[in-house]
């Protein structure tokens, strides 16, 4: 019998919210510490279409890493296992935006959702479309079925311009021959994919290709086949939480990833998705609110791979 999730997502939206002054909003990016921390929404999306929704889940906010999951999915479908000569699949145990273990090895990044990570990828889709950031938004309109998506340029030119880190992490890769375009092209792409926006129902949506085994539920278009579509879970479970990655599992056991605009997408394989997102973050940059959410939810449901 199909599960009705709505009291659950309405119970949810009330205990978190005095989570929501407790987290902090991303600064680092200018443009991102304008927006208010008291926000939340929470939208599930279950594979026969059904959709429930909660608190400000229409609202569009800045998916910023979350876009790795689907330039990842972009890549890993045209590339297939080439991708992995250019990029590891371990967590890194590092905060997302670490230089020092892309010293030590070489220029090759742990995994494709730190930012060195999604550099190399965003270098791979580069070389496959004349541009990259253009194509990975068709592709997230397509899986989002919403044609509306769009970069956000005020949070693009933000970010392009206090990007040091990430210009610093590129250089590092091109020095050890594993970006082949210009740096300067590669970051502007990449602010680009970071900026794009998408509210929770849309997010919920876009996702759902992974929890059917690869393939968009409403019309049956294969994205992925199914080897590589657990692959792609099986990533986002160890490293789409940053170095949380354990203590996500421990507490939520769902595959997931996260960005600093305080999205997380999370899915339960075979039967949904689920979009959170509140702007306050943890220490390890990920929402203090959404995490709780996405706990809640399991626990309450028993819905999770364990
Ligand atoms: N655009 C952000 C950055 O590169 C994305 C980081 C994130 O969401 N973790 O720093």
């Amino acid at each position: 019998m199909a599960i009705n999730y709505q009291h659950i997502l309405d119970s949810i939206c009330e205990e978190v919210k005095d989570l929501l002054p407790k987290g902090k909003v991303a600064d680092y990016i200018p443009q991102l510490s304008a927006v208010s921390p008291l926000q939340f929404g929470i939208a599930v999306y279950c594979l026969d279409g059904r959709t429930y929704t909660a608190g400000n889940a229409h609202t569009r906010f800045s998916t910023q890493s979350v876009t790795k999951l689907f330039a990842l999915a972009l890549a890993f479908s045209r590339e297939g296992d080439k991708i992995w000569s250019r990029v590891g699949r371990e967590p890194s145990g590092n905060p997302f935006n670490s230089l020092s273990q892309l010293e030590y090895e070489q220029g090759i990044p742990r995994n494709p959702f730190i930012n060195a990570g999604a550099l190399v990828i965003h270098d791979i889709l580069a070389a496959r479309f004349v541009q990259a950031d253009i194509a990975l938004l068709q592709f997230m309109r397509m899986l989002a079925r919403e044609p509306g998506l769009d970069f956000d340029r005020t949070v693009a030119a933000s970010e392009h311009q206090t990007a040091h880190r990430n210009y610093a992490i590129a250089h590092l890769m091109k020095d050890f021959g594993n970006l082949h375009n210009p740096v300067e092209d590669i970051i502007y792409g990449y602010c680009r994919q970071c900026s794009i926006t998408m509210n929770c129902v849309e997010l919920a949506r876009a996702a759902s290709f992974l929890s059917n085994h690869g393939s968009i539920p409403w019309d049956g278009t294969r994205i992925l086949d199914y080897s590589s579509s657990k692959r792609l879970n099986a990533l986002m479970l160890t490293c789409g939480t940053y170095d949380a990655a354990g203590d996500f599992a421990y507490r939520v056991g769902l595959p997931a990833k996260s960005g600093v605009g305080g999205g997380i997408v999370a899915l339960v394989p075979g039967e949904l998705t689920i979009a959170v997102w509140s702007p306050g973050l943890d220490a390890a940059g990920n929402s203090l609110a959404g995490v709780t959410a996405l706990e809640r939810f399991t626990t309450l449901t028993t819905r999770s791979i364990f």
